[in-house]
């Protein structure tokens, strides 16, 4: 007689799951066992091509498929009503969309657009995402058990921040602040929905493989020289701590930052 596998078996919002980390974090919730999943993204292709993945993951997986930019008050209404008319209830929600500093100047050079450009992805996005998810978790039951016999919770949102909202370089401040913001929405709504059965937490990824730092040339020369473990993060590592804290099994952590780093933050070098 085995013990069964704790089954992921609510409603999975992911944005910015076309891509990179948002892409494993799709991947990770249906090898927990989670077969419905929101999806969005601005990337139409990148989402279905996400989608046939999943479904080729198992073949019980359904989907719903969002064209949404986060910055958008009336797209993420519209995320949120989609995903509840397919699905009934968001019961995961991974505030994963982002951007990157970019062009990477100093405070002087920097153009206010600029600025703007990525708290509005980062910071204001995050934010609209967050606000329409707790909305509808608060109209549903509490349904998420524990084998612990915890109180049963109505949802858990994971945003995404980075390791920049605690350390930086001189040019990435629009980048920092914006994760920075996260970091404090996260805390006040932790703090806020604690008993209301929503958790409220964020994941730090450190220099991670994927097409957002790569494109935005952030990555130093030698990008492992502040990484204690000598490499970058693979997507799937960052992911597995996202579906850890979005899950059941994380039924008393909420307000929490989880560092993925490789021990950079850690780490004083010089
Ligand atoms: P990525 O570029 O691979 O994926 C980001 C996805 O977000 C893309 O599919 C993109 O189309 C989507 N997106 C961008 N703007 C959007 C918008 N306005 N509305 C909807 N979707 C939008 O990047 P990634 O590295 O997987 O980043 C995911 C998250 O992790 C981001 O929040 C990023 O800041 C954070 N992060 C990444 C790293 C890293 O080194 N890659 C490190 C720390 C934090």
């Amino acid at each position: 007689m085995g013990i069964k596998p704790h089954i992921m078996n609510g409603v999975a919002l992911i944005t910015g799951s076309a891509s990179g980390i948002g892409r494993a974090v799709a991947h990770v919730f249906v090898e927990e066992g989670c077969t419905r999943l929101i999806l969005a993204d601005l990337d139409d292709g990148g989402l279905r091509t996400v989608s046939d993945e999943l479904k080729a993951l198992n073949s019980d997986v359904q989907t719903c498929i969002c064209i949404c930019d986060v910055s958008s008050e009336t797209d993420v209404q519209k995320m949120v009503d989609d995903g509840v008319q397919a699905f009934g209830a968001i019961h995961y929600a991974v505030n994963n969309a982002g951007v990157a500093s970019r062009p990477r100047v100093k405070t002087h050079e920097l153009e206010a657009s600029a600025w703007d450009r990525v708290q509005n992805v980062n910071g204001r996005g995050a934010w609209l995402c967050e606000r329409a998810e707790i909305r509808q978790m608060l109209k549903q039951e509490p349904s998420l058990t524990t084998r612990t016999g915890a109180p049963a919770q109505r949802g858990s949102i994971v945003n995404l921040a980075s390791i920049f909202a605690f350390a930086t370089q001189n040019t990435n401040g629009a980048y920092s602040s914006s994760k920075a913001s996260v970091i404090g929405m996260t805390k006040t709504d932790a703090i806020t929905y604690a008993q209301d059965g929503i958790r409220v937490n964020s994941v730090c990824p450190g220099s991670t493989l994927t097409p957002l730092g790569l494109k935005s040339g952030t990555y130093p020369a030698d990008m492992t020289k502040p990484i204690p473990m000598g490499r970058l993060a693979r997507s799937e590592e960052i992911a597995q701590g996202i579906v850890f804290l979005a899950s059941e099994r994380a039924s008393f952590i909420t307000g929490e930052s989880l560092n993925i780093d490789g021990g950079s933050l850690s780490y004083y070098h010089f």
